[in-house]
């Protein structure tokens, strides 16, 4: 049930549509939980090893360039678990609760939304800069400065200061600053915590390995590879997603085929039908992710997009007709 991302309940109700018996009580399904627990991270970090000697075995000086990704499972802010993945190497979790006694999330802390606008300003520092260290970590700091500051503590030193600036503090220094006030920030206690992941995550050394136009690609794969195994929109134990992480790492790494692994040391016996339906799974899965990389690549991306544009422009040529609000 894990392999298709659902736990006990789906379980019964599957069985109960087939009118089948009850399968298992959630005694039962905690010690097969837990075994396969322990299975999974056994497997993934024999899966974690193989890799890292495949990729040290293709660098020929034994430098390796990893690329670093964190995802959240956000659902509900009672317990917070967060997944790191680096392409090839390890995986750790976390389970965060601040110094002010609350947990991490909340209104007016750090919420689903703030989290997807950091990752996505983070990387889109990361992206504009691909030249420069130097300008990658001025406008990674300036997302951190831009996001945590207040009337009080304006900390807009990194943000642009050119005319068409996307700061708005910064363009109101020019006009009339009086004018301007700060949306409500985030609590100082989250702010704290912000803090040092934004000095870690723009540090010139992580910095350096991310210089050139590599894609996210791969851990975006992975990321939602693990969420699938356990849903977001499903709320499940830290247990669960530890399974999902390491049932997710290996698949990414070795194919759905380590599934037959996984199976055999639950003492299963593989038949004809698992091992073919496996093995055109991991197929498919090699075609689609060709084809998504080529789609995906930036330059297809711009391509298509200023194909759009020109078929934009060329239909309201054809057509005469202003499309602006207001022009009939
Ligand atoms: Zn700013």
């Amino acid at each position: 049930m894990r392999c298709i991302g659902q736990g006990l309940e789906s379980l019964k109700t599957f069985c109960a549509v087939l009118s089948l018996p009850n399968p298992i009580e959630q005694k039962s399904h905690d010690v097969i939980n837990n075994k396969l627990s322990r299975v999974m991270k056994e497997v993934a970090e024999e899966s974690m090893k193989r890799a890292a000697v495949e990729e040290n075995s293709s660098s020929p000086d034994n430098l390796l360039t990893v690329s670093g990704d964190g995802t959240w499972k956000t659902r509900g802010h009672s317990l917070l678990i967060g997944v790191c993945t680096v392409i090839g190497a390890e995986a750790v979790y976390s389970k965060k609760k601040l110094s002010d006694g609350k947990t991490i999330g909340g209104k007016g802390r750090l919420t689903d939304s703030l989290i997807d606008k950091l990752v996505h300003y983070y990387g889109n520092a990361i992206r504009c800069n691909s030249t420069s260290v130097k300008e990658m970590r001025k406008a990674i700091l300036a997302v951190w400065g831009h996001s945590c500051s207040t009337d009080d503590e304006p900390m807009h030193w990194f943000c642009p200061t050119n005319p068409n600036t996307w700061c708005k503090y910064n363009a109101a220094i020019n006009n009339n600053l009086q004018n301007y006030k700060h949306k409500p920030s985030v609590a100082k206690a989250v702010r704290d915590v912000i803090k040092p992941v934004f000095a870690d995550l723009s540090h010139p050394a992580l910095l350096k390995k991310c210089l050139g136009d590599k894609t996210q690609n791969p851990n975006e794969s992975l990321n939602s590879l693990i969420w699938k195994f356990c849903p977001k929109t499903i709320g499940s134990s830290l247990q669960i997603a530890e399974i999902a992480a390491n049932l997710a790492t290996s698949v990414f790494n070795d194919g759905n085929q380590i599934l037959i692994t996984i199976l055999e040391k639950f003492g299963l016996k593989i038949n004809r039908n698992v091992c073919v339906f496996l093995a055109e799974r991991d197929n498919r899965r090699i075609c689609t992710s060709r084809q998504r990389r080529l789609e995906s690549s930036f330059e297809a991306r711009r391509a298509k997009k200023i194909k759009k544009n020109k078929e934009i422009e060329l239909f309201q040529e054809q057509e005469r007709i202003s499309y602006d609000p207001g022009a009939f």
